[in-house]
């Protein structure tokens, strides 16, 4: 065992998961792997649970099992430790390499950082993976939302994310204005008066083990093609500089007949563009048109690679495209580590009333499963939770926009995707 736990008992009955090789994502996998769950804040509460069971029951059906090891952060981390975000956590997740979360509530106040941006950057998560696909009898605003099957790839880690900026009216803001203005001769298009400064870094390192992340899905998942999405017709250093990054990697790092970096992308049309038959392309499009051509030409996307700040706008927009956040999953990525968790956020008004939709947090595990190579199960979550959705059972959520549908509790409806589990094993 890598760390001494304080206060949660690792289960004897389950075996960590070990890596093979980290730079290739390589796990070995156990029959009974030890997985670190947080259930999470507010409706976490409900949801946590939810998707515990309905896990369990994928796995067991076919022929798997899980340790769940349960560990505590947010709300539940102060009641046993009286920290939000305590070491045994921290040290779970590391060790036993593939872990899921809940919804943990960010606390106001100065001087808190979001649990889960901690989180991410303890354990160099560098890449938020959301796979946005419709499910049969969800409602949704599009006239054919079946046509959005994509997975789009965030850089977790840079950008104005990075929290590099200064407060108006500080005197290091005065002082970066003054070496901006001065030193580096950008004095004609800052106005004079308060100012708020922020410095948006984006590495060739950072780039690079993004969009290698996202080709070596494409690969693995048989995807057609990967499209890397920045704003460097404006920002050319920044946004520019991460699609040349991108291309570079695309290029140079595999052979022309797996991946193909289409070339001119960028302005040019690709029709005429002779691909390798079965190669994965990869091409740039702007940010701003992306938006429009998610919804205008939705089945010509694939998987996604961003700079953080458009994968964040982009990857809410099509999740709102395919039913919103109650049933949108997401996992974050490192090398040879994991840790799922849904979209959605702690929602307190909805909180410890059994009400809240868990699917989110089940098409979560599922994303776990498909990482941890147990395709069966993954599968089947995702077939049991369809099903259950398109016989018109769900939680209040969709039941309220859907016509003669039948509204469940959390629970019911876990217990629902259970049953259906059992009869589709
Ligand atoms: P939210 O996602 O909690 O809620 C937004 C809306 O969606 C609410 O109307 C809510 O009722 C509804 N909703 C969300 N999930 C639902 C579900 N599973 N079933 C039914 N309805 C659902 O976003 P918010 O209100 O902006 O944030 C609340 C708290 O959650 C904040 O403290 C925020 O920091 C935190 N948060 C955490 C995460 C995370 O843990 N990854 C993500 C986002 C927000």
């Amino acid at each position: 065992m890598k760390y001494d736990y304080e206060k949660v008992e690792v289960p004897a009955e389950g075996q960590p998961i070990e890596v093979i090789d980290e730079d290739a994502d390589e796990l070995d996998i156990p029959e009974t792997p030890i997985v670190p769950i947080i259930h999470g804040d507010g409706i976490g509460k409900d949801v946590g649970p939810a998707a515990q069971k309905v896990l369990t029951a994928a796995a067991q059906a076919t022929g798997h099992d899980i340790a769940w090891m349960r560990v505590y952060a947010g709300e539940s981390g102060r009641e046993h430790y009286d920290e939000n975000l305590p070491d045994d956590t921290v040290n779970a997740i590391d060790e036993f390499r593939v872990a899921i979360k809940g919804p943990l509530t960010t606390p106001v106040g100065a001087g808190f950082r979001s649990l889960n941006v901690a989180l991410r950057q303890t354990l160099d998560f560098y890449a938020n993976v959301r796979p946005t696909y419709y499910l049969d009898g969800v409602p949704s605003p599009m006239k054919a939302p079946e046509e959005m099957d994509m997975v789009t790839f965030r850089e977790n880690t840079e950008d104005v994310y990075a929290g590099i900026e200064w407060e108006e009216g500080t005197e290091d803001v005065e002082r970066v204005r003054e070496f901006v203005e001065e030193e580096m001769g950008f004095d004609e298009t800052m106005h004079d008066g308060p100012i708020g400064i922020g410095i948006k870094p984006i590495t060739e390192f950072g780039s690079k083990r993004l969009v290698r992340k996202a080709i070596d899905y494409a690969l693995e998942h048989d995807r057609d093609k990967v499209t890397l999405v920045h704003k460097g017709n404006i920002m050319k250093f920044t946004e520019g500089q991460f699609g040349e990054w991108g291309m570079e990697v695309a290029d140079e790092e595999y052979p022309d007949d797996e991946v193909f970096a289409a070339p001119d992308s960028l302005w040019e049309t690709q029709d005429e563009v002779d691909i390798p038959e079965d190669a994965v392309m990869v091409e740039e499009r702007l940010a701003d048109a992306m938006l429009q051509w998610m919804q205008l030409r939705t089945d010509e996307f694939d998987v996604l690679a961003m700079p953080n700040l458009n994968g964040d706008y982009l990857s809410d927009a099509a999740g709102a495209q395919i039913g919103g956040l109650g049933i949108a999953p997401g996992a974050n990525f490192g090398d040879a580590r994991v840790l799922a968790e849904p979209v959605h956020g702690s929602a307190p008004k909805r909180a410890g009333q059994d009400m809240a939709n868990p699917t989110a947090m089940i098409l979560s595990g599922r994303l776990m499963f498909d990482y941890m190579g147990w395709d069966d199960a993954a599968d089947l979550v995702r077939d049991a939770v369809e099903e259950t959705i398109s016989s018109g059972k769900v939680t209040y959520d969709l039941e309220r926009q859907l016509e003669g549908a039948e509204k469940l509790g959390t629970t019911e409806y876990a217990e629902e995707i259970v049953t259906k589990i059992e009869d589709l094993s």
